[in-house]
């Protein structure tokens, strides 16, 4: 797998189908397998959180959930290909995991989301063995608690939806306590699942404007998508 960085931030270069048969192989792994999905904000915050930073390292799959990194990668000239959103690299990972008879846990979202989350997967996916969720809500002297809970579910996939980065230093926290072949960084994808957020319409997918759609729908996270245009001109910078 080829992996690149940008600014200082490892993302693989890898398509849709390159994504899954390396989520495939990790089944097969011995060890818990991390996969993240970082866009530019992801990028962005790490450059001044070195946890974060350490924890995308020490991850086994890192896709680009972002249009605004293949824009830099192609300024930097890099060898991103195109965007591997998060939520569809889940979707193809559900699909596998039903055709196999693999178990799924979700932790994340407000409390009853990950239940109606799981419901809904359990439609599209009959076969799929749902092992637990749990709210994301939970106390710090509740974690022993939960991850009790996810080892004796017996899970093969566990979902993490925290929030980026939180979920993504939680894993990195706990990922040697944590018994499960893979844990995957989610974000909003349980609120997807759920149905409680809409995905952007296709037509904004391909146009590589679903940020615009995000900021339409949530016009209050336009503080956290600032970084998007930071980010451009930290990336056109550094060509020079
Ligand atoms: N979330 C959570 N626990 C927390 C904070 C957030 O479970 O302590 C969930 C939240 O309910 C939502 C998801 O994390 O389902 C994504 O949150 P956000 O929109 O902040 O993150 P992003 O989608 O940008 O990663």
């Amino acid at each position: 797998m080829n992996r690149v960085e940008i600014m200082g931030v490892p993302i693989d270069a890898v398509d849709m189908p390159k994504a899954v048969d390396q989520a495939v192989a990790f089944f097969q792994q011995e060890n818990l397998q991390v996969i993240y999905t970082p866009n530019t904000e992801i990028v962005m915050a790490a450059q001044q959180d070195p946890i974060l930073l350490d924890a995308i390292k020490a991850a086994n799959l890192v896709i680009p959930d972002g249009i605004g990194l293949i824009y830099a990668s192609k300024i930097l000239n890099k060898g991103l290909k195109e965007r591997v959103t998060g939520v569809d690299l889940m979707g193809e990972v559900l699909s596998y995991c039903n055709q196999h008879g693999k178990s799924i846990y979700i932790l994340g979202g407000k409390p009853g989301i990950a239940e109606v989350a799981c419901k809904n997967i359990q439609i599209k996916f009959p076969e799929i063995c749902i092992s637990g969720f749990n709210d994301g809500y939970f106390q710090e002297n509740e974690t022993a608690a939960v991850i009790e809970k996810i080892n004796q579910s017996n899970v093969d996939i566990l979902f993490v939806g925290l929030g980026a980065p939180k979920q993504e230093k939680w894993i990195f926290q706990y990922r040697d306590k944590l018994k499960a072949k893979i844990a995957m960084g989610v974000g909003g994808g349980v609120d997807i699942w759920a149905g409680t957020v809409k995905r952007a319409p296709e037509v904004y997918q391909k146009l590589g404007l679903e940020w615009f759609y995000r900021l339409l729908k949530e016009p209050w996270r336009y503080k956290r998508m600032m970084s998007l245009p930071k980010f451009m001109i930290k990336v056109l910078f550094s060509k020079k």
